[in-house]
């Protein structure tokens, strides 16, 4: 691969201008927008409108006048078309923590005589802990069993309530197949909740054509949302009037308003909102989502395949050829938009890389994580990022205390 090869694919690059839609410093390679996706131009202004003329001047009379009490909604139904769901389906709220876990006990408790949660090992930790903190909650025998994805299907039995499994792999970035797992899980008479944290904004996700039962997903990754942003969860239509979340906030009552004692869930997507929503992070969020529903998600899905397949390829011919083992399907169909490589230095690798204006991260025990963002990336960065790797790791530079000193967050 060449330098004109590379420049011939940014020139061919249908997305090549969404890169001017994000702030990024000069000279830094960032390969972490699947960990925190960067700043978009107008999240910037967007955020300094809101708190100058919108919390400043309007106060109380936003909520109204500005529409923040329907932005949970609105951009629940742009997020819905990144998703391959229907307007309705989808509500901004919470974190992915909160909403897993508002989805899991209301799925168990649709499911009274089953006493199984069936999940994955090693996946993202949080969705584990949330089942395990539904499941103490519920009590009454519940169990959590989990299984590598290859025993996913012969674990499923009729006394599985619920099966809970993220759509990408945080570390591998294997894809799981949402169509074939969702209809098995079905025919045991589970229902299934998607965890899309590391594939909304970068795969072509279609919840409605898999049947998908219920799924949450993150604000803050591939969508461009902001530190912290608020995060979304999906319920199927025809599961909204049966299912009742466990946290039953007055922003999921039928009439706030109204003030009454009792609590009476709103009709539809909104009785899974619980309280009032963060409007800074619901408005920085929406411009972040914008940009992809402006992309369209077959085009960016295509780039994410690129890109990650320029990086790998170029690490591979390179002189840490022999040196970093690929953790991440080598198809590029099955996988996200991260690419991982298992070296025993690791840490210090990635510090070393970052001393050298190339941002990964770094996921224990031993995995070098590149995230492959495909609006603000171009081609040139992912080619330069690998030839940093290779002589980083050839040259055996990151051996140097500095690199392997750790901080709080990796
Ligand atoms: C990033 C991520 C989360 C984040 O959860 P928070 O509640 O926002 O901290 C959850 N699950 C998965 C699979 C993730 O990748």
């Amino acid at each position: 691969m060449t330098d004109a090869d590379v420049m011939a694919l940014d020139a061919a690059d249908p997305l090549r201008g969404f890169r001017d839609d994000f702030c990024l410093p000069e000279g830094l390679i960032y390969l972490d927008g699947n960990s925190l996706g960067p700043l978009t131009v107008a999240g910037r202004a967007r955020l300094a409108l809101v708190v100058e003329q919108e919390w400043g001047q309007s106060l109380i009379r936003g909520w109204n006048d500005h529409d923040w009490f329907g932005a949970p909604l609105r951009v629940g139904d742009r997020i819905a078309e990144l998703v391959g769901a229907d307007p309705g389906e989808v509500i901004v709220a919470d974190s992915t923590s909160a909403n897993l876990y508002k989805l899991a006990v209301a799925a168990m408790q649709a499911r009274p005589g089953r006493k199984v949660v069936l999940s994955e090992p090693g996946d993202f930790p949080t969705d584990l802990y949330m089942l395990e903190g539904a499941i103490r909650t519920l009590g009454d025998g519940r169990r959590l069993e989990l299984r590598p994805s290859s025993g996913i299907e012969s674990a499923l039995s009729p006394d599985v309530a619920v099966l809970v499994l993220c759509h990408a792999h945080y570390k591998t970035s294997a894809i799981r197949d949402m169509k074939r797992l969702t209809a098995a899980a079905h025919a045991v008479g589970a229902l299934v909740i998607w965890d899309l944290s590391h594939s909304v904004g970068v795969l072509e996700v279609d919840l409605n054509g898999c049947e998908a039962d219920l799924a949450v997903g993150c604000g803050y990754k591939y969508l461009n949302g902001g530190p912290g942003a608020p995060a979304f969860l999906f319920v199927a239509r025809r599961h909204q009037d049966s299912l009742v979340s466990p946290l039953s906030g007055w922003m999921g009552h039928a009439a706030p308003f109204r003030f009454e004692d009792r609590y009476s869930p709103a009709g539809g997507i909104a009785r899974f909102a619980c309280g009032t929503p963060p409007v800074l992070g619901v408005s920085a969020l929406e411009c972040g989502v914008e940009l992809s529903v402006r992309a369209g998600m077959p085009a960016i899905r295509a780039k994410a395949a690129a890109l990650t397949e320029l990086f790998i390829s170029i690490v591979e011919a390179g002189p840490a050829a022999g040196l970093l083992e690929l953790a991440t399907p080598r198809d590029a169909l099955s996988r996200g938009g991260h690419v991982s490589f298992r070296h025993p230095d690791g840490y210090a690798i990635v510090q070393a890389l970052i001393a050298r204006n190339v941002i990964g991260d770094f996921r224990d025990p031993d995995i070098l994580r590149f995230g492959f963002s495909p609006l603000p990336l171009s081609f040139a960065q992912s080619a330069r990022a690998a030839h940093i790797l290779g002589e980083v790791v050839s040259s055996g530079d990151y051996d140097h205390p500095d690199y392997r000193r750790r901080a709080a967050v990796t």
